[in-house]
């Protein structure tokens, strides 16, 4: 079974008396241990199809299934990294990525063990005790990750992960998380405006159209992971 079926997925918000239609019936797949990307131009309805694929919306039509679940609650069957996402400034980087697993409820041993283990397996373990304002925007970028993995490992949904660092950050950033995913052996869902970006890491690409995003190129890329 694939990991994600989106089919015939609509989004109409309202607007005071109008509609604003953001999805397309829009049909998508990501297979397990794919990584796919989305492109297309701002505001065309990504980060709409992201927050129904994250259980935080609903679509106005159409369904979804994740691992073949179709009417499951899907709110943490994956780990939604949105564009910004929210480091809490008050706790160090440990508790940060503490917080992936206070959601799975487990022991706060075992919790911290796990924590400490995946900060020393990814290069991070010397930030444990620092508090995000005090990292670069790259180090804050791998922190929000470890997290979101930590929430949950095997669907990561990522919106524009590396869109505000600079080129050098970006390049050591994407082999970072090509590291990650294949510690994890997860499947993702990644959106980007980077083409370079997009065909350095992905095995699918879906090119969407303007608003309403529907799907106007399917590209596989047939390359070896660097
Ligand atoms: P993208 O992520 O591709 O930039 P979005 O999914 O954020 O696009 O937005 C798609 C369209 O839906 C945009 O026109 C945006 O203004 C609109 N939109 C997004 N969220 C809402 C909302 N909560 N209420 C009304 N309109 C929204
Ligand atoms: P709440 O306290 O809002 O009922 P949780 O305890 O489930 O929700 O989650 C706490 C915080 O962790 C939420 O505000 C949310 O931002 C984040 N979170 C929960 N599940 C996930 C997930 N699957 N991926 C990313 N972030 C998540």
């Amino acid at each position: 079974t694939p990991k994600l079926i989106v089919k015939g997925v609509t989004r109409t918000y309202r607007e005071g008396k109008r509609q604003l239609e953001a999805l397309a019936p829009l049909d998508l797949t990501v297979a397990q241990g794919e990584f796919v990307s989305l492109i297309g131009p701002s505001g065309c309805g990504k980060s709409t199809l992201f927050n129904i694929v994250a259980g935080v919306d609903e679509p106005t039509s159409g369904t979804l299934a994740i691992d073949g679940d179709w009417h499951g609650e899907r709110a943490g069957q994956a780990g939604y990294m949105p564009q910004q996402p929210l480091l809490l400034p008050w706790r160090t980087v440990e508790e940060n990525v503490l917080l992936g697993l206070d959601v799975r409820r487990l022991p706060r041993r075992e919790a911290q063990q796990q924590a400490h283990d995946v900060l020393k397996r990814f290069g991070l373990q010397e930030f444990a005790d620092s508090y995000p304002a005090s990292l670069s925007g790259g180090m804050r970028q791998r922190i929000a990750l470890l997290r979101t993995v930590l929430f949950n490992s095997s669907f990561l949904l990522l919106d524009e992960p590396f869109g505000a660092l600079d080129a050098l950050t970006r390049i050591t950033l994407q082999m970072w998380l090509l590291d990650l995913l294949q510690t994890y052996h997860s499947s993702v869902l990644f959106i980007t405006h980077d083409v370079r970006e997009a065909i350095l890491l992905s095995d699918r690409i879906y090119v969407l159209s303007a608003r309403p995003a529907s799907i106007l190129r399917v590209v596989n890329i047939d390359l070896p992971r660097p």
